[in-house]
Formats: structure tokens, sequence, C-alpha cells
């Protein structure tokens, strides 16, 4: 038995390299990491690759250990090139993510010493660490000291445990669900209806709120159906706002809606996954007012904090809320201290072992300071408030003025269907590949976006979408005059 013992420790003991092997492996991914960022301003944005990364399948998890040189070739060639690359600043689709360089030694750490942030008897520091970004998130949007919440994967995990918490906070039991309403808008992001779904409550009535012509939910609408659905003896119990939506970056009347929720006793739920972080930002802190109403918010540092991606936020008012849907006691769980500084992640939220997420977050926050996060954010929003200036010139017809950081758009042509043309342009610049763009289709009607959030955007990238816009845009009347000439040339 020594013997066999002995000849495994042999083997396993490769899952620990030495010092020569270490610095090997670290020199090697270095050396990548520092090549891509060095390349990244003339990176594409976008790649389109027929291959799309196939090349992984040819490299099957075997027996045979590779070497870094082998692996880090496979990656750059099927992982790093197909497709969207987001750490591009010429990413302005969607609601870009970030990725600035700290994110990833606070990662590096993090998996290092794998210190375990579930439970504060395990690691008190790492607990605290995240209970402390926690109260900081909770100061900067108005939440008194009291609040916490939870350092999740990202916002669609946040948007789902403060829907399960205000599910059992609000006592929505199975039997009550038929009857119970919950009010959005048609703008809410499409992990509200997943998180509904996923909680329970897809029979609950979903009431969708209208919204003004900035696509913001019109509160005294709002009051209208709360009175009309209690008349009808159903039960209203949240409400569901957006502090920047995904379509327009619209905020929602956050003030109004707060004392709505109140006067009506609902539990009232801010989505502002995409816009939280802009409350450091002096241009719009106006727009953002009445956040601090909110029973919970969801708030995501991988968005408006430029981590890498990884790092949402729930933040919670009644930390006993949240503790009495995701607390459990398990005997093997025996020997944890009970009495405690901080409360536990692990007690509020679905998770036990998790990632140690403080760390990618509070290392940047400590190595910059707050200063160049605040002209950041103010930068978006002045580069966005500039393009919609400066597309209209190029003959763009726009929509809302943007809140935040988001704009929409279109070209009318000249002759033919709108919506085609400009579904047109936007495959366009994708095949272009310098800067990446979306859409979207509102009320029947195709508008691209912009939305600047990535922190390497700045005025030149901007120059440039506006400089192909207008070269796809020659492009395709050309291309269509062509067609209509002909075609009417042959009548
Ligand atoms: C991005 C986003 C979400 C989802 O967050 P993930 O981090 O992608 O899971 C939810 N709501 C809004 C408004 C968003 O912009």
């Amino acid at each position: 038995m020594l013997e066999k013992i002995k000849q495994l420790e042999k083997t396993s003991r490769l899952l620990d390299p030495n010092p020569r092997l270490r610095t090997q492996w670290n020199e090697a991914v270095q050396a990548y990491a520092d090549k891509f960022l060095d390349d990244i301003e003339n990176l594409k944005t976008y790649n389109v690759e027929d291959d799309k990364g196939k090349q992984l399948l040819n490299f099957p998890i075997d027996e045979n250990p590779k070497t870094i040189t082998e692996i880090l070739k496979i990656v750059e060639e099927n992982v790093d090139l197909p497709a969207l690359n987001p750490a591009s600043g010429g990413h302005l689709a969607y609601i870009p993510g970030g990725g600035i360089f700290p994110t990833a030694l606070g990662d590096y750490l993090a998996s290092v010493t794998n210190r375990y942030a579930g439970v504060f008897f395990a690691s008190p520091g790492a607990v605290r660490m995240e209970n402390m970004l926690l109260r900081w998130m909770c100061k900067i949007i108005g939440f008194s000291k009291t609040s916490l919440g939870n350092l999740t994967s990202g916002g669609s995990i946040a948007n789902l445990m403060a829907i399960t918490t205000a599910r059992d906070y609000m006592q929505i039991k199975s039997r009550d669900i038929e009857n119970a309403v919950i009010y959005l808008t048609h703008q809410a992001h499409h992990s509200i209806q997943k998180a509904i779904r996923i909680a329970g409550m897809s029979e609950a009535k979903l009431s969708y709120i209208p919204v003004d012509e900035q696509f913001r939910m019109d509160a005294s609408a709002l009051q209208e159906a709360i009175e009309n659905d209690k008349k009808n003896g159903l039960k209203p119990f949240l409400l569901i706002a957006s502090a920047g939506t995904t379509d327009t970056g619209a905020i929602d009347p956050m003030d109004k809606l707060g004392v709505i929720a109140q006067r009506f006793g609902l539990w009232y739920h801010v989505d502002a996954a995409y816009g939280g972080f802009f409350v450091l930002a002096d241009e719009v802190k106006e727009a953002l007012k009445g956040i601090e109403l909110a029973d919970s918010v969801t708030i995501d540092p991988h968005k408006g904090l430029f981590l890498a991606y990884g790092t949402g936020a729930v933040l919670i008012k009644n930390v006993e809320a949240l503790n009495n849907t995701n607390n459990y006691q398990a005997n093997y769980m025996q020997d944890v201290i009970a009495a405690e500084d901080e409360p536990s992640p692990a007690n509020l939220s679905p998770e036990l072992t998790k990632h140690f997420r403080g760390m990618r977050m509070w290392l940047p926050l400590q190595l910059f300071g707050l200063q160049p996060f605040k002209a950041a954010i103010s930068e978006k929003i002045w580069l966005c408030r500039y393009f919609y200036k400066e597309v209209q010139k190029i003959g763009f017809e726009v929509g809302p003025e943007p809140e935040l950081s988001v704009a929409i758009y279109r070209y009318i042509p000249k002759n033919g269907d709108v919506n085609s043309f400009n579904a047109k342009i936007v495959k366009l610049v994708r095949e272009d590949g310098r800067v990446f763009l979306s859409s979207t289709t509102i009320d029947g009607v195709f508008w691209i976006r912009l939305a600047v959030l990535c922190f390497r955007t700045h005025l030149s990238t901007i120059d440039l979408c506006l400089q192909i816009l207008k070269e796809k845009v020659e492009f395709l009347e050309k291309a269509r005059s062509r067609v209509y000439k002909k075609s009417t040339s042959t009548e």
C-alpha cells in the first residue's frame, strides 16, 4: 500500500509545478497578454472567421500534457481571434464590458491563494473585503449604512436574487402566484422575465406599464394600474424599474416610482446593471435621483466599473430578507462558528463555494483610486452626446436625446425599405470589423445603436465610427441607385 501511495504521489505532485516551470508559464502567459494589449488599438473589434474556433476540437482533453506554447497558439487562433473582441474600444454594441488590467491581477491573486470567501469564519479578510465593496456601492447609490447585498457573477443573477427575495419577503406562496402582479415596462431587460420564470412565478400577472416618448415608465399609468388591480382583488407586490435600459439607456422616473411603491407597499427593485455606476458622474446625477428609494438594486461592476466579465452585484436594504431567502443550515457545517463580525456571503446568496470576487474589484479600485473611473464615466456620456450631434450631420435620423451613453439612429434612404437598409448598414459594419455596432427594433422600427461603455473608447473611436457609417451609407446608396436605374431602364 505504501508503495502504491508513493507512486501516486510522484505523479500527483505534477499538479504543483516547481519554481522553474512556474516562471516559464508565467512568462509565456504574460508575454501573450502583453502582446494582446500592445496590439489592442490595431486589432479588429469583429472578425468574421469561417473556422469559428473549430480547431479546438483537434486538441481533445486526454492523458497527454501539452506545452504552454502549443496551448497559447490554440487560444490565440481559436478563442481570441474569431468574432467579437470585447476588449477593443471599437466595441460599441449591446452594453460593452470592460477588462481593466488589474482585474486580471486580482483574479490571479485570488486563484493562487484560493481564499474561501463564502464564510467569515474561513476567511474574515476576504469576507470583510467583499462586504466593504458592497457597502461602498450602497453608499454611492444612497442606500443606508445597514444595507448590504452580494457580489454575483453578473446582473442576471443579481436580478434573480432580488426577485426571489422580494417573492419571499412579500410572502408570495405558490397558491398566491396567479393573483400576484409585477409591474415593469417592455423596455425591461429580458433577464427580468427569465428570473421571474426561474423563481417559479411564470403564472404571475406581468403588468406592462406604458412608456413616454423617451421610453421611460409613465408613473401615473402605473398608479392607475395598481389601483385597478387592487380593486379587482389582485395582489400587486413588485415594481421593477430600469436605471438605464439596454435599448436606449432610458432612466425610469425613479423618485416618482419609489413614492408609488411605498404608498402601495410594493417591493421596489431597480435594475441599474448598466446605469448604476453613472451616479459617479455629475452630468447625470439628477436623472438617477430616486434610486435610493429602492428596496433592491442590481448594479454591474463588469459594465460601469470596467472590470473584466464576471462581477455583478445585488444591493439590498433589508439584509434579513436576503438572509431569510438564502440561509440554510447543514450538519456538515456545524463547526462553522456562528458568531461573526460580518455576515457571510454563503448566507446571503445561493452559492456556497465561490470565486473570491472581491479581489478583482478591490485591487483596481485601490490601485487607481476613484478619479480615473469617474473621468471615464463622464467621458462616455460626452462621447455619446458628441456622436448624437455628429451622426445627424451625416444624414441620420436619431431617437431621443441620450440620457446615459446609448444613442439610437437610422438612415432614411432615397428609396427602398428603411428597415432593411439599416440592417444592411449593421451587417457591413460588422464585416468591416474596425468597430462593432448592434441594433434593436422598437415598435416595428429598426434602429442602429451606439453604446459607449468600454473604457478604451475615446474620441478617435467615435470619429472612426462616424466615418465608417458614412462610408457604408454612401456605398449602399450607390449600389441601390444602380439597381434602381437598372430596374427602371428595363421597364
Ligand atoms: C447587462 C444587463 C443585465 C444583465 O446583466 P449580465 O451581467 O449580463 O448578466 C440586466 N439588466 C440590464 C439593464 C443590463 O444592461
